[in-house]
């Protein structure tokens, strides 16, 4: 066979690290805690002191269900703590307590968006609890380090089915993977403090083009798997180099190159070069020894916990965003920036609940409160909008108490004093003049003023449009732009129908 008679499909699963957001530890009560003095927050149970018994955070479970009932997972009734045996320096028990063939999440699904507006279903085959190991610290020109504060902190590890086929689709699914541990405020995951790590096991199928994909039939590159990517460009750069160090092997050397010749690998990405490395040949399960820990119970979850789980979990991203395109008529780009995070979209539901109009609100949020957002280096709902402020700013938009520009003014006045808008814009004087009575006297000086546009009215055709546009602008003009359009169309209209 050669290449350009065969397919070459990308089969990539994603195994995804997610630091959970507890204030303490997985099986102590030290504060899970970043940033702080190395090995401050330790304890005789988390630096593995012989005989200290762990005590499980019943937090870091409900916060692993949420995150599981959200990616569609079964919850089992029946879930248990593994032993993982491995010696490192970072690991002061020479085990890890993870969950080995009873996890507490399986057989699940996420919908990622894709270019175009279109979506996938990436299957989810597991989503296990687990301590996180403590961290070497390479500061020292002579020794290496060891801080503990991250030892026993609480990892959820959610694992996806080979599912995904391109850079694209891996790329959705670890941001939509950040998007929802987010949103339900399981985890920051912040990537700089570490909360997020990508394992990425990549490998090519080689088979007939003719055929649908069907890995029982052709061949498969060796599965790669490269551990530990703290970034979204270190895993986009692993992706794209992975796929092309296995093109460039099919090409020199075919089947030579197929898993079952070769086997599984573990490989490293160097960051400096932008390219991966070889690491070792990956151990099999066994070689972990995995056996139940004695010193924990197993966790049994029933109905009513489910159920009191599910309830906290509400309306999700991808969902929240289809309705957004279709009930507020706003664009992909529009409601996918909307949706990066619950309250930012709280805000425009609150507004939108009010009475204001969707497309109208979600351009202050986008224009003004993004700007402000970007500045800041923060979310939209981080600025310090409250829901209050901005349904009042979106009630005198929507009643034309103010038209785009002020409320872009105001938007910006509210942030930086923490004032009501009505308040600012009256202090301000910008308020839009919507009193009858001041209005139809600068309609009435308009129409004495413009006789020849009020003639072209009444006469109809086409400069009737032309002719009421000039009027309205001679009524803006003599208010100084202060009157509500609204109110002068509607009184503008009135007064000429009297007069013919
Ligand atoms: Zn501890």
């Amino acid at each position: 066979m050669t290449q350009t008679t065969e397919t070459l499909t990308p089969i990539i699963g994603l195994e995804i690290h997610v630091e959970l957001d507890t204030r303490t530890k997985m099986f102590c009560r030290c504060p899970n805690h970043f940033g702080d003095e190395p090995n401050t927050h330790t304890c005789p149970v988390c630096i593995g002191m012989p005989g200290a018994l762990p005590v499980m955070n019943a937090q870091a479970v409900e916060f692993s269900m949420r995150a599981g009932l959200a990616l569609n997972c079964s919850i089992p009734g029946f879930t248990k703590w593994d032993r993982k045996s491995y010696y490192y320096p970072d690991l002061p028990k020479n085990y890890q307590i993870s969950q080995y063939d009873l996890p507490l999440s399986i057989n699940g699904m996420i919908e990622i968006p894709l270019s175009g507006g279109a979506t996938k279903k990436i299957r989810i085959r597991r989503a296990h609890l687990e301590e996180d190991a403590g961290k070497n610290v390479h500061d020292f020109p002579a020794h290496t380090g060891v801080d503990l504060n991250r030892a026993g902190v609480p990892l959820l590890e959610i694992v996806s089915e080979p599912d995904l086929r391109t850079v694209e689709e891996v790329m959705s699914y670890a941001r939509s993977m950040q998007r929802l541990v987010r949103w339900l405020g399981v985890s920051q995951a912040n990537m700089q403090m570490g909360h997020m790590r990508f394992e990425p096991n990549i490998s090519i199928w080689v088979g007939d083009p003719e055929k649908p994909l069907d890995l029982s039939a052709g061949w498969c590159t060796p599965i790669f798997e490269i551990k530990n990517l703290n970034s979204f460009r270190a895993l986009e750069k692993t992706t794209e180099w992975v796929i092309g160090y296995h093109r460039a092997q099919i090409a020199q050397r075919g089947t030579g190159w197929s898993d079952a010749q070769v086997g599984k690998q573990n490989w490293g990405y160097r960051d400096d070069l932008e390219a991966c490395e070889f690491q070792r040949g990956k151990e099999e399960a066994h070689d972990y020894r995995y056996f139940p820990d004695p010193d924990l119970v197993p966790v049994e979850v029933d109905d009513a916990w489910r159920a009191r789980v599910a309830a906290t979990i509400g309306e999700l991203p991808i969902a929240r965003k289809a309705r957004y395109i279709a009930g507020y008529k706003l664009t992909d780009k529009e409601a996918d920036a909307l949706t990066q995070d619950a309250p930012t979209g709280d805000l425009l539901d609150a507004a939108v609940a009010a009475g204001a109009e969707p497309k109208r609100c979600a351009n202050l949020l986008l224009g003004r409160g993004s700007a402000i957002a970007n500045e800041r280096g923060c979310a939209i709902a981080e600025i310090g909008l409250t829901i209050v402020q901005f349904v009042e700013l979106a009630k005198m938009l929507a009643e034309g108490k103010v038209n785009a520009t002020i409320a872009a003014g105001l938007f910006d006045k509210m942030i930086a004093t923490g004032q009501m808008p009505m308040a600012l814009a009256q202090t301000d004087g910008v308020l839009a003049v919507s009193d009858a009575g001041a209005i139809s006297a600068w309609v009435d000086q308009a129409i004495a003023a413009n006789p020849q546009a009020v003639a072209d009215i009444a006469a109809g055709g086409k400069n009737r449009q032309k002719a009421f546009g000039f009027l309205t602008g001679q009524i803006m003009k003599l208010s100084k732009g202060a009157a509500a359009p609204a109110e002068v169309t509607r009184l503008l209209q009135e007064k000429l129908e009297t007069k013919s």
